[in-house]
């Protein structure tokens, strides 16, 4: 059966979709398909009453919830945002964890629709120039990536919505120095997030 929903020190985590267009160095799904028992692999994507059934068999209240798949989640854009309207009405913080390139995965601007649903954004930058992004996280839309993933976090902060840049620690101190100049120039802050080599010691 797809895990559609698993826990991580007591919070709540979505996972929508398998898919992303980035092929990230550091990216843990290709260690194993698994987190921390959790078998993360999809057999289909789900749609929003797959998500509410997950849901529902949870008590309130369900606190923070963060889609932060095996994946991109806008990838499964539509279920995204219907679940995290669901969740809003349970009463939950929604956060989002993205690669930042939602916008040229949907092919048009879907921050209007995460306004007012998504409480928190935390937007993947890992390095502050296009050439070492395009290096180090392959993504699928070339070189217009990196300007891409800055503009949608300006554009997350300007509609309202709680916006953090992210960084893992494996990087070198020279491009996490940059990140953090560049968010903030941006007026963004940035997190630096331990790295996860052991898919089943989640730390
Ligand atoms: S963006 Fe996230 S899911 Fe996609 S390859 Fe990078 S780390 Fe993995």
């Amino acid at each position: 059966m797809d895990n559609y929903l698993y826990k991580l020190k007591g919070k709540i985590y979505l996972n929508i979709t398998n898919r992303c267009g980035n092929r990230c160095e550091f990216c843990i799904r290709s260690n194993s398909d698994a987190l921390v028992g959790y078998d993360m692999k999809l057999s289909r994507e789900p749609d929003f009453e797959d998500m509410k059934k997950a849901i529902d068999e949870l008590p309130d209240p369900l606190g923070e919830v963060t889609f932060c798949g095996y994946g991109e989640p806008t990838y499964n854009f539509d279920t995204l945002v219907k679940t995290a309207e669901y969740l809003k009405s349970r009463g939950a913080k929604v956060r989002l964890n993205t690669n930042g390139q939602g916008r040229l995965i949907n092919e048009r601007d879907i921050v209007p629709e995460l306004a007012g649903k998504i409480d928190e954004v935390s937007v993947s930058l890992n390095e502050a120039d296009r050439g070492a992004y395009q290096n180090l996280c392959h993504p699928k839309f070339g070189m217009f990536a990196h300007d891409e993933i800055l503009d949608f976090a300006k554009s997350c902060k300007e509609a309202g919505i709680s916006t953090r840049f992210t960084a893992v620690d494996i990087i070198p101190n020279v491009s996490i120095r940059r990140c953090r100049k560049l968010a903030a120039d941006m007026g963004i802050p940035l997190a630096v997030r331990q790295h996860i080599s052991d898919n089943e010691k989640y730390k």
